[in-house]
């Protein structure tokens, strides 16, 4: 019998190992049963070379638990190891390098915990002793036994162990029990082992598939059999809409079959449904920094010996082997996206309402992804129409074309509530588009860069003729300060939490005589800042409506009569205090014009503040009158609530208001 020291660099590296890698523990019979596969796949090639001339036989690995020992074996038939093999890759290499490992990650050891195979030695974070008996294939070996109890000592001697191949024992520790119910290593052996490449018993029960759909040559594969193993994988879920398989050898290996998910709100969206095997073995579920972060909406499976997996998540990114092939897949996605989209025209249109997400949020966050994109990506109307955005483009590049050649797309977040704009919308012929997903205020500002000599703007956002500008209109005659008097009186009847700025056009006799309407820009900045990723500043200010007053309306024209009627004599009395105030501020201008500050005389600094309180006080005034009119002009009160109730912003006791007067109107 040889006694020995580990070859380590600490004292005893297994407190460590314990105390570190505290939270992965389970990992330790992956890497146990990963071992027995290298042995009996090496036996296999080595066979394959002839070098080995006995029979193979069964190489099925067995894993038992004895529940009440609370131990553990894991037994193959692989290629065994000499007693000189064990002390040059157990005693010598296997341990140093941890201790070299240790060392070098020390500060990074949480983040690399479960990535990290810390291959044979990790039996040491569950067990309190561990044993090695084997036998090589090499002709005349003899049975060896090692063993282990945890600190850099161990034993090693012959033994009669006659079968070709290893065994190894594992001795649970106190705190690792669970690890010998039947129950437990049943659900590692199906979380790590599912789709290893040598068969795997566990009981009467073999625990895998050996040879998983993904490494199976794609030309022979069903559409049945590509959903057979979705559904296996992910047995909640509904049928996936599309999937890919992935195959390339070079510059990287990788396989891997990828589903699309059906999407249908943010809400829903789940990530890591990705799992990445090494080899068929299972490494993580968790793909962040490998795959870019809209594919991460994808599910399936990735599998790639050419990711290094000992390194921490943030030195994954950096990797150039990570960045190929994230490079790669991004590619294939969007390859196959436009395939379908070119190849199955129909179905990608029924389709994308559930695919839209993924796509939007990958053109949003990749931009070789929103290249490729542009160009099958689709636009929804609010018919109910799919299009491309080049067939589209030219679908309303004559008639949305304004004054300044830009091309208006004019779009609506919901039907119902914005259904007048859209009906005017149409009656001019144009088309509207329904973005009516959380992302689209993103994706509207992206699709402005991306699209030439475009401008989006929601149907809402201003009267259709402002929206798309023919010619410029002329401004209505009003009298001096009248337009002013106007936005008082309106403001006064409108909901006070907020601000607004009217502006009298010529929009027609027939058209609606007040359109409340928020502008494009502010009421995206807005919404984006609601979701996240936006200037915080917007959501934080009071909402701000412009009142556009169309003096042709015959109903506005009464309006305004009545108004001059009512409050001309006021008015013009304001009009003369302000010319008088006006041309004193004038004078008192001219008097200072070059003069320095301190120049400026003591008195003419109190009267400029006093002129400014006047022209103040007259401005206060004059509201005051036009608020007391408009509080008391039910023509005008009508015409506010309408243009309110077809925004919906017409709630409750306004609402009740509104239908009782417009009842005694009817009596009339
Ligand atoms: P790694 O597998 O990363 O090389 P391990 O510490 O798990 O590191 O194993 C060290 C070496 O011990 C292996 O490379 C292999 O040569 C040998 N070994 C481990 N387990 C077995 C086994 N079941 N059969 C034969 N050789 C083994």
């Amino acid at each position: 019998m040889t006694k020995g020291k580990i070859g380590v660099t600490t004292d005893n590296i297994f407190p460590v190992i314990k105390k570190f890698l505290y939270s992965d523990h389970e990992i330790f019979l992956r890497e146990l049963v990963a071992n027995a596969v290298d042995a009996s796949q090496k036996l296999k090639a080595i066979a394959g070379k002839g070098e080995f001339k006995g029979e193979l036989g069964d190489l099925t690995i067995k894993v038992e638990a004895d529940e009440k020992k609370h131990r553990l074996t894991i037994t193959d038939r692989g290629i065994g190891m000499t007693a000189e093999e064990i002390d040059k890759y157990i005693n010598q290499i296997a341990f140093s390098s941890a201790g070299e490992f240790l060392e070098k990650y020390k500060d990074q050891l949480d983040s690399i915990i479960g990535h990290f195979g810390l291959g044979f030695y990790s039996a040491f974070m569950v067990s309190e002793k561990v044993e090695i008996e084997s036998l090589s294939y090499k002709e005349g070996s003899k049975g060896v036994k090692w063993s282990c109890d945890g600190s850099p000592e161990f034993t090693m001697e012959e033994s009669d162990w006659n079968e070709r191949g290893t065994r190894i024992t594992l001795y649970l520790d106190d705190d690792s029990k669970e690890f010998a119910e039947k129950r437990k290593v049943e659900e590692l052996l199906r979380k790590y082992c599912k789709f290893m490449p040598v068969k795997i018993a566990f009981g009467s029960d073999i625990i895998n598939d050996v040879e998983p759909l993904w490494a199976k040559t794609p030309s022979e594969i069903k559409d049945e059999e590509y959903l057979n193993f979705y559904r296996k994988l992910y047995p909640m879920k509904e049928d996936p809409l599309f999937w890919i398989h992935l195959n390339v050898d070079y510059p990287f290996n990788l396989t891997g079959i990828l589903y699309f998910p059906k999407i249908k709100d943010r809400m829903e969206v789940t990530k890591d449904r990705i799992q990445l095997y090494c080899n068929q073995m299972f490494v993580t579920d968790s793909v962040e920094n490998i795959v870019p972060d809209f594919l991460t909406l994808l599910y399936g499976v990735i599998d790639s010996p050419d990711i290094p997996l000992n390194v921490s998540r943030s030195y994954l990114q950096a990797d150039s082997n990570v960045k190929k092939i994230s490079t790669y897949i991004t590619k294939k996605v969007a390859d196959r996206l436009e395939e379908i989209s070119k190849e199955k025209k129909e179905e990608f249109e029924s389709k994308w309402d559930n695919l839209k997400i993924f796509i939007e949020y990958g053109m949003l966050t990749d931009e070789k992804f929103s290249e490729r994109a542009m160009k099958f990506a689709l636009f929804k109307t609010t018919d109910g129409k799919y299009l491309k955005y080049e067939d589209f483009g030219k679908l309303i590049e004559k008639e949305q074309k304004d004054k300044d050649k830009n091309v208006i797309y004019l779009y609506a977040t919901d039907t119902t509530e914005q259904y007048q704009q859209i009906e005017a919308a149409k009656n001019k012929g144009y088309q509207v588009l329904l973005f009516d997903c959380q992302l689209d205020s993103h994706f509207v500002s992206l699709l402005e860069s991306k699209i030439k000599n475009s401008r989006f703007a929601r149907v809402d956002s201003d009267s259709i003729d402002s929206l798309i500008k023919k010619e410029e209109k002329e401004k209505p005659q009003l009298k001096e300060g009248e337009e002013l008097d106007l936005e008082s009186a309106f403001a006064a009847v409108l909901p006070n939490n907020a601000s607004y700025n009217l502006v009298a056009e010529n929009l027609g006799e027939n058209a609606a005589p007040l359109l409340i309407t928020q502008n494009e820009f502010m009421r995206r900045n807005r919404e984006m800042s609601a979701i996240g990723g936006g200037l915080n500043y917007y959501s934080e200010m009071p909402e701000f409506y412009t009142l556009k007053l169309n003096c042709q309306n015959p109903l506005v024209v009464s309006i305004i009569k009545d108004l001059e009627e009512k409050t001309s004599a006021e008015a013009d009395k304001f009009n003369k205090e302000k010319q008088t105030v006006d041309q004193a501020l004038k004078e008192l201008d001219e008097a200072t014009k070059d003069k320095k500050y301190d120049e400026i005389t003591t008195e003419q600094r109190e009267s400029r503040t006093s002129l400014n309180k006047q022209l103040d006080e007259i401005r206060e005034k004059r509201k005051g009158v036009m608020t007391e009119f408009g509080k008391g002009n039910t023509l005008l009160k009508q015409v506010a609530d309408l243009a309110l109730l077809s925004n919906g912003m017409l709630k409750g006791k306004a609402l009740s208001e509104f239908i009782s007067r417009s009842l005694s109107l009817l009596e009339k």
